[in-house]
């Protein structure tokens, strides 16, 4: 994949089918407020009352609130947390353009594969559900409905069903006409060759969940059955489309929530359960223990995450020891525990939401809860362990990395321990040297970055509004610039923050290839007096139309540069008739000189506009 670019022009004619309002829509519910733009609660913080707005004669979105903003290609990486192009490709899909793909016949080939094989599990996700309900699907529909779970939620999570019959998936596809490729099939993991030679479904007379990936894709299915007969789960082999510890059940849904948290639990149910009960922030690991790919993931889409535990497990502290990988990939982890070994599923059906979104409010920082799992191990018939307990709590402690969070567990744990906080210290601080070295790198590491991150605040000087539109108006129509003779120079702007950005974007203007996304973009993390830029160029950028009419804005922006320019000389008047009253006579005279040309320059500008 390395290399490949898709052709500007293609990227063009799906942003050119990609209606923003409407991809929007799909996502946002948006109101028409007064003039022509709408108005909505933003997707990406969460608020009361609107501040995400979407222009569609301008084609961008921005928000007030939080200021992102952009195009329909940035409205989706946002949303959809992804890259340049999966959102490229996931517009193109649903605007129905074909992609023209690398000419490369290892990935032409290996792309093939991978559609034919996620059509496949659509139709076999479409097959499910069809048998769900349908009248054969009564079994499943028990089971759902003692289970509480919705016709809705249902829906939304693609639930399904699989016969007793041994090849009715097989039957089905051979009708799509999707079995012409036994080997495809085979590699699908959905079906398997008998000894005769036959294929037959591997899922049978289960509950199916289909997994999908993080873009919304089916990729592979778990299977359980409705009573309690084993394997309880059974799930899709690994397949070319499918790698186990790779994916995370629910983030598709997950991904889009406004918690600012995810929660882990174990199962498809679990997850299914919460959603339902408006805990939409959900994932499950899918059976295997926390892997390297799944911390990435959740880093990625969060910086917090809450475990839910299982407070009887066996072997509680080993598990624990793989919630490290979480700290390690800078996650904030706290652990809930689900009162009396239940599931979250059957604790929320007994004891309804609130109660579990007690226990998640209640859920405790990872450190405190090693301590918590290591004390019950070592309390045998109600009684501590108290030397086992010390020894396991300063591993625990020896482990953390801030020396402030150990100093502070270190008295509590002396507390407990009813001994000095100084000999706790000590003995975690012990233990802590006979680790590993490299520590001392990281920690220089750390001191770097935060340094590098603190630099002094950039002093601004304000802007003017004709300023402000003149940029916007540039960046709606590329026919303005030439008309503009003299075109705008940096020094028209205001100092500071605008002449950063027009010396950035007046290049691009030259060329016709500004535009109001890129402007909103080169103004991301510029201020004036203390308000992003980026708002008030979204501002300008949506008001304008109203302001100018569609007619006069090539008119309205000769005339802005005009008063921009007479404006800057007005004030540099100014400044300088203050100066000449405390100069001494040398300086005088020059301020004096200067003062003569601006008012000559005046006066030209003055007759050239009658
Ligand atoms: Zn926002």
């Amino acid at each position: 994949m390395a290399g490949f670019r898709i052709p500007e022009q293609v990227i063009e004619e799906i942003k050119a089918s990609s209606e923003l309002v409407s991809v929007v829509e799909q996502y946002v519910r948006l109101e028409k407020k007064t003039g022509q733009n709408f108005f909505g609660l933003c997707p990406f913080h969460s608020e009361d009352t609107p501040s995400f707005s979407v222009s569609p004669s301008k084609q961008i979105f921005y928000c007030f609130g939080c200021h992102k903003g952009g195009d329909v290609i940035r409205f989706i990486m946002e949303i959809e947390k992804c890259e340049y192009l999966p959102a490229i490709q996931l517009l193109a899909q649903r605007a129905g353009i074909t992609l023209p793909e690398p000419d490369d016949e290892a990935y032409r080939l290996r792309s093939e594969k991978t559609k034919a094989l996620q059509a496949i599990n659509l139709e076999a996700a479409r097959f499910y559900y069809q048998n769900l309900i349908s009248t054969a699907g009564r079994d499943a529909r028990a089971y759902l409905q003692k289970r509480q779970i919705s016709a809705q939620t249902v829906r939304r999570f693609g639930l399904g069903c699989a016969l007793a019959d041994w090849d009715g998936l097989y039957r089905h596809l051979q009708n799509k006409g999707l079995a012409d490729d036994v080997d495809l099939l085979l590699q699908s993991g959905l079906l398997r060759r008998g000894k005769s030679g036959n294929l037959y479904d591997l899922f049978r007379e289960r509950l199916m969940f289909p997994i999908l990936d993080v873009m919304g894709r089916v990729v592979a299915f778990g299977g359980r059955v409705y009573d309690d007969s084993v394997p309880k789960y059974i799930n899709s082999p690994e397949t070319p489309i499918y790698t186990k510890g790779r994916h995370l059940y629910g983030l598709n849904l997950a991904k889009s929530s406004k918690a600012g948290r995810l929660l882990m639990v174990e199962g498809y149910m679990d997850v299914i359960a919460l959603y339902q009960a408006g805990i939409d922030y959900t994932v499950a690991a899918l059976g295997t223990a926390m892997t390297e790919n799944q911390a990435r993931l959740l880093a990625k889409y969060s910086e917090s995450v809450i475990i839910a535990f299982d407070a009887d497990a066996a072997g509680q502290t080993a598990a624990l020891r793989s919630l490290d990988i979480l700290h390690q990939h800078g996650l904030k982890v706290t652990v809930l525990q689900v009162p009396e070994g239940k599931d979250p599923d059957e604790f929320i059906r007994n004891n309804g939401s609130e109660r579990f979104q007690a226990l998640i409010e209640q859920s405790l920082p990872l450190l405190d809860f090693k301590l918590l799992a290591a004390r019950r191990e070592h309390t045998h018939d109600g009684a501590l362990d108290i030397l086992a307990y010390q020894d396991e709590a300063c591993d625990v402690l020896g482990k953390e990395e801030n020396a402030i969070v150990r100093e502070l567990y270190a008295g509590r744990l002396a507390d407990e321990l009813s001994a000095m906080s100084e000999t706790v210290l000590r003995e975690i601080e012990r233990r802590r040297s006979q680790k590993k070295p490299g520590q001392q790198h990281d920690q220089l590491r750390q001191t770097l970055l935060t340094t590098r991150r603190s630099e002094p605040a950039e002093r601004h000087a304000p802007a003017t509004r004709d300023e402000i539109y003149l940029l916007t108006l540039l960046a709606s129509d590329s026919a303005i610039w030439p008309v503009l003779d003299p075109g705008p120079v940096v020094e028209d702007f205001s100092e500071g923050s605008m002449q950063t950005l027009a010396a950035a974007v007046l290049p691009l203007a030259a060329d016709g290839r500004l535009d109001m996304p890129l402007l909103l973009d080169q103004a991301q993390s510029l201020t004036v007096m203390g308000q992003p830029l980026a708002d008030l160029l979204a501002q300008a950028g949506m008001k304008q139309e109203e302001r100018f009419g569609q007619q006069g804005q090539l008119e309205a922006a000769v005339e802005l540069l005009k008063r921009q320019r007479r404006g800057k000389l007005m004030r540099r008047k100014d400044v300088i008739s203050q100066a000449i009253m405390t100069a001494d006579p040398v300086e005088r005279d020059r301020l004096k000189q200067e003062l003569l040309e601006i008012s000559q320059q005046l006066e030209k500008m003055k007759s050239t506009s009658q």
